[in-house]
């Protein structure tokens, strides 16, 4: 069978998606690697709760049960995606890996590591943005009895029985990290360049319902406010300031720079001798699996950003979903994919009219 459309992945840009396009009639297949919809987010640390409140983590057509103002855990988020794919009655195929995409007269042809191949008239990315964790080339000069992890591989501190942990990187995850491991462990935090925070809340009310309300959220990603914004880089900290970090016993160090023997040292010349070193450098996307020609380059997926077109590649029936600044800041947050979906599912349509 040749569905109309094949999307890889089920988090909450492809199922949104999914959903819009059931709506349209067109015949919508998802593959998704891991064992249940949910599970990138069951993997994230034991005690994240979502920045954002549960009135901007759900998706068209259900309600997230609990206080709307109210933060929801990792396994409400994994739990309602769940259900949302349940409720939509959408077709999901799990633990399936997608590792290669083949284009010919067409159709593509999209290959999982189990072996099998599905056929598509029209493709669709929604990996995600959030798949890798960066980590510097300097790694390789950390010698072999210091364990090294990344930041996705962090559950809670009870998983680290060595005493003396150095994090690189300080943004919201690591941020997070250093102070729940800050109540049990030495904890040096490794800072980049400073950046603004986006406090919790303002007059009482969640910083980013704020924003939206504003509509700075929605600002395109071309425009001066947009642009201003992402230069800004702000850190959704969870109010994690530095001043509760110090409080808490975590060393502040300035960036990482250099390795002597055992010694992790910053470019102020700071210098710790971890015992562990987890990586918390932002996330990247993995387009390895996306192996059609001139469809990615050094900066990850090609694609159009923006209102209007945000969301089209070089391809006329290839589409990505859940790209950082798809179309604005909010295109990353489960509350901004939506009105992404919206018009990929729209250019999916126009593009099956014009097969
Ligand atoms: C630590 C952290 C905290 C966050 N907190 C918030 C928050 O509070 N509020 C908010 O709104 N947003 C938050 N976000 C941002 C965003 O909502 C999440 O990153 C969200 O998971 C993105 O959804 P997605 O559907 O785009 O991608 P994902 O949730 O990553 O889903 C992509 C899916 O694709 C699958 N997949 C990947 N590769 C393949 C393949 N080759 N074959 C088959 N399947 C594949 C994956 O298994 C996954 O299920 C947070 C992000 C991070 C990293």
């Amino acid at each position: 069978m040749t569905y109309d459309c094949v999307i890889i992945g089920a988090g909450q840009a492809g199922l949104c998606l999914a959903s819009f396009l059931t709506k349209k009639n067109i015949t919508v297949l998802i593959l998704e690697r891991d064992e249940r919809i949910g599970d990138v987010w069951r993997r994230r640390p034991d005690s994240m709760r979502l920045f954002t409140p549960r009135a901007m983590d759900q998706l068209p057509g259900l309600i997230m049960a609990g206080d709307q103002k109210g933060y929801p855990d990792k396994h409400e988020v994994a739990d309602y995606l769940e259900s949302y794919a349940q409720h939509n009655n959408l077709h999901v195929l799990l633990n399936k890996n997608v590792y290669s995409v083949e284009y010919n007269d067409k159709i593509y042809s999209i290959k999982t590591q189990d072996g099998e191949t599905f056929q598509a008239k029209c493709l669709v990315n929604a990996t995600g943005a959030n798949q890798k964790v960066n980590v510097l080339d300097i790694s390789r000069d950390i010698p072999a009895e210091i364990q090294q992890m990344t930041i996705d591989q962090y559950q809670n501190p009870k998983q680290l029985s060595s005493k003396n942990i150095a994090i690189i990187g300080d943004g919201a995850s690591g941020r997070q990290a250093a102070k729940e491991l800050a109540e049990t462990h030495n904890v040096t935090l490794f800072c980049g360049s400073p950046r603004p925070f986006t406090p919790q809340e303002l007059f009482g009310i969640n910083t980013l319902v704020l924003f939206k309300k504003m509509t700075i959220l929605n600002s395109d990603s071309r425009n001066i406010i947009g642009r201003w914004l992402r230069k800004r880089n702000f850190i959704p900290c969870n109010n994690i300031t530095n001043k509760i970090l110090k409080k808490k016993g975590v060393r502040l160090y300035s960036k990482f720079t250099s390795v002597d023997g055992k010694k992790l040292i910053s470019d102020r010349g700071e210098n710790c001798e971890p015992h562990i070193v987890i990586w918390s450098l932002g996330y990247k996307e993995d387009t390895d699996w996306l192996t059609i020609p001139d469809s990615s380059n050094s900066d990850g997926f090609i694609c159009q950003v923006g209102h209007d077109v945000g969301g089209k590649t070089p391809y006329p029936d290839l589409f990505i979903v859940g790209r950082k600044w798809l179309s604005c800041r909010a295109s990353e947050l489960i509350y901004g994919c939506v009105k992404d979906a919206q018009r990929v599912a729209n250019f999916v349509e126009m593009a099956l009219k014009n097969k």
